[in-house]
């Protein structure tokens, strides 16, 4: 068997030990005659899972009481419009700063449910850095403030966050969340699509104070209301079980591991493998300059089209997929999320030089 380095944006890899604890459970999953995916997510065993993996969630992040955990479908996404149905009730205006085509979308529909105010953007250097916020004045009568911790297609991550006061802030943490410490308190929401640091695609984690899931703008679909699955407990309806199951995995596997301060030193190293090549080599180029560099996604490029081309048809014969840039930026991008080994990072950059030494 030989499995790739997969440095897609997501869906993305995951880690070697929950494919194959999942594989061993996948007929009989702990003496109950069937896989996760076949049961009932009314049985014991199903509920079992879930509340633990709540569990394992609150105690990773440190998340406080004051907030529900929710596991919901419909990608981050859908959270761009479930965001303003729920949180633009009696204050119809919003905050967002622009730093990619996700923040975009999250723009786009925020307009739909009230008034969007841009308060900085990163779009005069192809959103290549994160705006400096620390002369921005948020609206007071904004109900809140949305960022994007880590902009998956420029590959640019927040080194801190905004102060914003009384205004809660929203966070779209779809490509780092887990990844580093944060810390929960600062936030009032965080959402996630799982795909890319917590389980298969399907699964949408999110974080909510309390006192933010009350009730929605009067239009909102009752699977579109927060307060609909803190009160069924992520169980209104039938929840993505198979993959609440893999995100109780992971959440185990990143215990094991030391929580998330041995997680972002793992990612720290890795990054910082990736970057130095980079920043020494006459041959790639990174698009992103410190301090605006994601952990994450890293981005970077070669003096023309065709070694690109030639670049990516070499990389996947030796092993490595996915590592075609997006097209608003081109070239190539890494991603290394969670699941990647230090050992592909180590590959690949190897994979580098010795590409960079027959092209000089
Ligand atoms: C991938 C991604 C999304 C889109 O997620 P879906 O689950 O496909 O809806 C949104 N925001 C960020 C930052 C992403 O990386």
């Amino acid at each position: 068997m030989a499995r790739v380095y997969n440095f897609s944006a997501g869906p993305s890899m995951l880690p070697e030990p929950v494919l194959r604890k999942a594989a061993e459970e996948m007929l009989d999953y702990q003496g109950s005659g069937q896989s996760v995916m076949e049961m009932s997510h009314r049985s014991k065993v199903f509920d079992g899972i879930i509340v633990e993996a709540e569990v394992l969630l609150r105690k990773l992040m440190n998340i406080p009481e004051n907030y529900h955990v929710l596991f919901l479908q419909g990608g981050a996404s859908s959270q761009f419009a479930m965001v303003p149905l729920n949180l633009m009730v009696t204050k119809k205006k919003c905050d967002i700063v622009h730093t990619g085509q996700w923040s975009k979308k999250a723009m786009a529909e925020a307009k739909r449910y009230g008034t969007v105010r841009m308060v900085a953007s990163s779009e005069d250097k192809n959103f290549t850095y994160i705006p400096d916020l620390t002369n921005v004045t948020f609206d007071p009568e904004a109900a809140y403030v949305h960022i994007t911790s880590n902009n998956t297609i420029f590959g640019t991550r927040y080194r801190t966050f905004p102060d914003t006061g009384n205004i809660p802030l929203v966070v779209d943490m779809s490509s780092n969340i887990l990844s580093e410490v944060i810390d929960v308190n600062k936030f009032g929401l965080i959402y996630a699509g799982a795909q890319k640091n917590i389980a298969p695609a399907g699964l949408t984690i999110v974080i909510i104070k309390k006192d933010l899931a009350d009730e929605p703008q009067e239009i909102t679909p009752t699977m579109f209301k927060y307060k609909t699955h803190v009160e069924g407990r992520s169980l209104f309806n039938t929840p993505p079980c198979y993959c609440v199951y893999i995100a109780k995995l992971v959440f185990e596997w990143l215990l094991d591991l030391g929580g998330l301060p041995a997680m972002q030193k793992i990612n720290e190293t890795k990054a910082a493998m990736l970057y130095d090549f980079l920043d020494g080599s006459k041959l790639f180029k990174p698009t992103v300059a410190e301090p605006h560099r994601s952990l994450m996604n890293i981005p970077f490029v070669l003096p023309s089209e065709e070694l690109d081309a030639e670049f990516l048809k070499k990389s996947v014969t030796a092993g490595f997929v996915n590592l075609k840039g997006h097209r608003s930026v081109g070239g190539m991008r890494a991603s290394v999320y969670n699941a990647m080994p230090v050992e592909g990072v180590k590959k690949l950059v190897e994979f580098m030089k010795t590409f960079e030494m027959n092209n000089r």
